[in-house]
């Protein structure tokens, strides 16, 4: 079945391809995913007021996109929170997810007690946060994050990373599991932010890093608040399932397309390329 491949474009509702032409000859499969790309694709370009994307760089979110990192992350403030008498269920951590440590402590620590938590306190619990989170095995490379990234290489795009994470665990691994992939001055961590997302920020200086224009680029996000944040930018953003988030709370946040999974965004990537050439030039004889 490979139903499990279903690509989705929104907005505001999902673009679905009846599950019968998944049968069909693969022909038909791949016009109709080709279809889907096109469809949002122009959806996206008639929202902006844009003429074309002309892809230069793509801009990735870390944790559950390029590491499977997120039931560590999940796990972990759940287990420090409840040290602390705050609540914070694992799967209510994936909600959170995207946010800078401080935002999403204060917000827990706000709906309990009804005031801001103390930089002293938000210092000390994220630092154990991440303590916690060391104590679990070094997680791996997600998959077909690697094969993607090296496409995007071969082709002459620029992969910058835009992150809320603030660990410097994760972000030391990066080098050391993307070999010369990222580029440190085009990265933007926890450190380099000031709202962090949802908002638009982080995905505006990861424009400003990769010295290019919003239609110059993608976002590829596995979190709501992250899609919030690269729609907000006017950026193209592209959601990946990786969590047990319903898809659905994917697409509401903003996502012009949504992939079950960094392999099938890989093993889609020539033909998402294909629809953004096609959609240019479709767009220039206008
Ligand atoms: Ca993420």
């Amino acid at each position: 079945m490979a139903a499990h491949k279903l690509p989705c474009a929104t907005p505001k509702g999902c673009f679905l391809i009846p599950n019968s032409l998944f049968y069909s000859p693969i022909s038909n499969f791949l016009f109709s995913i080709y279809q889907v790309f096109k469809e949002a694709i122009s959806r996206y370009l008639r929202e902006h007021g844009y003429d074309n994307i002309r892809l230069k760089a793509v801009l990735f979110d870390m944790d559950g996109v390029l590491f499977n990192s997120m039931p560590y992350h999940a796990d972990a403030w759940h287990t420090v929170m409840e040290r602390h008498g705050l609540h914070l269920s694992r799967e209510e951590a994936y909600m959170h997810e995207g946010r800078t440590g401080a935002a999403t402590i204060n917000i827990v620590y706000q709906r309990q007690y009804g005031k801001d938590a103390t930089p002293e306190m938000i210092e000390s619990i994220y630092a154990e946060k991440s303590e916690e989170f060391n104590r679990h095995p070094e997680p791996e490379r997600m998959p077909g994050a690697w094969e993607v990234l090296q496409k995007i290489k071969a082709e002459g795009l620029t992969p910058v990373l835009v992150t809320g994470s603030g660990q410097h665990s994760l972000l030391d691994r990066l080098a050391h599991n993307f070999p010369g992939m990222f580029q440190r001055e085009r990265m933007v961590t926890a450190f380099d932010v000031k709202y962090g997302k949802p908002n638009p920020e982080p995905y505006l200086m990861g424009l400003e890093k990769a010295g290019v224009k919003a239609n110059e680029a993608i976002v590829v996000e596995n979190a709501p608040i992250g899609v919030q944040a690269g729609a907000a930018a006017g950026i193209f953003t592209i959601a990946v399932n990786t969590g047990p988030l319903d898809r659905q709370v994917l697409l509401d946040a903003g996502a012009d397309l949504l992939f079950p999974s960094m392999q099938a965004l890989c093993d889609d990537w020539e033909r998402l390329q294909t629809a953004l050439d096609a959609s240019n030039s479709l767009r220039h004889k206008d």
